[in-house]
């Protein structure tokens, strides 16, 4: 499924990781981007390094003499290109700091960068602009010489002779290579972490911002010196820097959903008994990767990691090396790959039977519950015979004739007066589920897209589930009931961490209650799997005591890579190994021994 931009959006705005951290982002040795100040300034870089070197009275822009480049000094690389955005309100006043490196003597390099910024007055004036000498500096007795608005790096952790030299400090910065060796990968050693973090709060104590130099220069040291509290992260690569620190808030969680981990009796499994039941649970988007984040979040396990019978599917579809929920869907549900965007009919567009459909021939009831809409792909592909996934009326007008029994999820008003005069029983309360007497019901989760996890659902998935199981059990006849979590593929969609984890979380709740069933049946086969993978998601770090997850990816699109696929009960062996989507559909009328 995929919906509700708007509403996802302004959740990631206001989704908080952790304890309130800010940054800015500090484009080191930044005349050796490709375009200096732009570059960085665009990406979001609030400070900016300007290695500056005296010679014949102009400040060139270099780390050393043999290095210069006629026309690069500051005037052209910085003071012209700020006076530039200034003037034409680029960056809608955003601060920038120019933290200018001298490398030459101080003393004359610094008159000399004096007399050239008097000649840029709207700079010197402007509030929003700072600059902070870094480098070769003046003594400390002689800051008080400078114009106001000059201001200095301040290189030690010890306090000034003179207190008053702090009026001219902009910021504190350290060399990290002084507390640690680390190189950015994997993590700080205890006692680093321990020294380092000491030195940023002793920083902090003096009431100034704090940077660290010849830092590590990567996602995992980016993250780490964020948390630690650095001001100004120092990198090389701002783009890429304010790409990945820009977008943690949605890609890190500190979960607050639990499912109780049922551990299952196993007399059933993977015994070679009959098979009554079928209860085909779909995480639509659910990919290992976001099974791994549902899972360390939970604490390390879930109901679906007690499953022994685990394959893996391969889930291109007819037309396409990657598949949509709409041909995936219908490779599960008849058996046939189709193309992207088609629902219950094979590649040439014939209808093909679900296994609804030719289960209801053979005595079956059958149920659909889903946290999309009731027309979502997924769904629609149990029951309908259409094109294209986004023919709605068609879709609809394929479930009101449909012989389904069960049916839960979004819905509309429209949709429910048909469903009622098409012989469904709409049922208000999920409770009433489980006593309802109807032969047919159906209840809507919401009158439109139905709320997520993070947006207050609750565990309606898994109460549906129990309710819709002893609707079915009532009835005396065998049944299929397919359950989806539909709404881990949106929040893979939309790149959001939370949202991912919280429905992956759920979807789990929701297998908990049909393993439940399983064991306390003993003829019900439980098969949890996905329908394609989400968003190439990545878990790179996280936290098990905390339930923590920092989540990556690499696209906001559907990936080509093969998906789990977990059973539990009666033959549940039969679904080992690696095969395609539509090979489950057969496994099933096999182990029913329907085909
Ligand atoms: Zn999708």
């Amino acid at each position: 499924m995929f919906k509700h931009h708007f509403l996802l959006l302004v959740l990631g705005l206001t989704i908080q990781f952790g304890t309130a951290q800010s940054y800015k982002i500090h484009s080191h040795n930044d005349y050796l981007q490709e375009v200096p100040f732009w570059s960085a300034y665009a990406n979001g870089a609030s400070s900016i390094e300007a290695d500056i070197f005296l010679k014949d009275g102009n400040l060139y822009v270099t780390h050393g003499e043999s290095e210069i480049l006629e026309d690069r000094t500051i005037q052209s690389l910085y003071l012209q290109p700020i006076q530039k955005m200034k003037a034409l309100q680029l960056g809608k006043g955003r601060p920038v700091q120019l933290l200018v490196d001298i490398k030459s003597e101080p003393y004359a390099t610094l008159d000399k960068l004096v007399s050239v910024l008097e000649e840029y007055p709207d700079i010197i004036k402007d509030k929003s602009i700072s600059v902070v000498i870094s480098g070769n500096r003046p003594k400390m007795v002689d800051y008080f010489k400078y114009p106001s608005y000059i201001k200095f790096d301040y290189q030690s952790l010890e306090a000034p002779k003179n207190e008053k030299v702090w009026d001219k400090v902009a910021l504190i910065s350290l060399n990290f290579k002084n507390f640690s060796s680390w190189n950015g990968k994997g993590r700080f050693t205890a006692p680093e972490h321990a020294k380092v973090k000491s030195v940023i709060e002793k920083a902090h104590a003096y009431g100034k911002p704090f940077r660290l130099w010849a830092t590590p220069d990567s996602k995992t040291a980016w993250k780490a010196f964020v948390d630690l509290g650095v001001d100004f992260i120092n990198t090389d690569v701002p783009y890429a820097s304010a790409s990945y620190l820009n977008t943690l808030k949605d890609r890190v969680y500190f979960n607050k959903e639990t499912s109780t981990v049922y551990v299952p009796n196993y007399i059933s499994d993977q015994k070679d008994t009959e098979v009554r039941n079928i209860i085909l649970l779909i995480g639509d988007g659910n990919g290992l990767a976001q099974i791994s984040s549902s899972m360390l979040a939970n604490g390390g396990n879930l109901t679906l990691t007690q499953f022994k019978s685990i394959g893996l599917l391969k889930t291109q579809s007819a037309d396409d090396f990657t598949t949509d929920s709409a041909a995936a869907g219908t490779a599960l549900a008849t058996g046939t790959k189709t193309n992207n965007r088609a629902v219950g009919v094979d590649a040439l567009g014939n209808p093909v039977k679900s296994l609804t459909e030719v289960l209801n021939e053979k005595g079956f009831r059958s149920g659909l519950i889903t946290t999309d809409n009731v027309t979502g792909a997924t769904p629609s592909s149990f029951y309908a015979h259409r094109t294209d996934r986004s023919d709605i009326a068609g879709i609809s007008s394929d479930l009101y004739k449909s012989k389904l029994s069960l049916l839960v999820g979004g819905g509309s008003e429209s949709l429910e007066t048909e469903l009622h005069e098409n012989g469904f029983a709409i049922e208000k309360s999920s409770n009433g589920i489980k006593t309802s007497t109807e032969e047919r019901v159906a209840h809507f989760l919401s009158q439109a897209d139905v709320p997520s996890i993070l947006e207050g659902r609750g565990p309606a998935l898994a109460e549906a589930t129990k309710n819709g199981l002893a609707f079915l059990n009532a009835k005396k006849k065998p049944f299929f009931l397919m359950v989806e979590g539909a709404q881990i593929d949106s929040y893979g969609h939309y790149n959001n961490v939370p949202g991912i984890v919280s429905e992956g979380i759920d979807f789990d709740r929701a297998i908990t209650e049909a393993v439940k069933f399983a064991d306390a049946t003993g003829n019900t086969l439980v098969i949890v799997t996905a329908d394609h993978e989400t968003s190439g998601f990545s878990i790179p770090q996280g936290n098990l005591e905390t339930g923590m997850i920092e989540g990556d990816f690499t696209t906001d699109d559907h990936t080509a890579v093969m998906v789990p696929i977990f059973a539990y009960g009666p033959k549940s062996q039969e679904f080992q190994g690696v095969y395609d989507t539509n090979s489950v559909f057969h496994k099933i009328l096999g182990v029913l021994n329907l085909e």
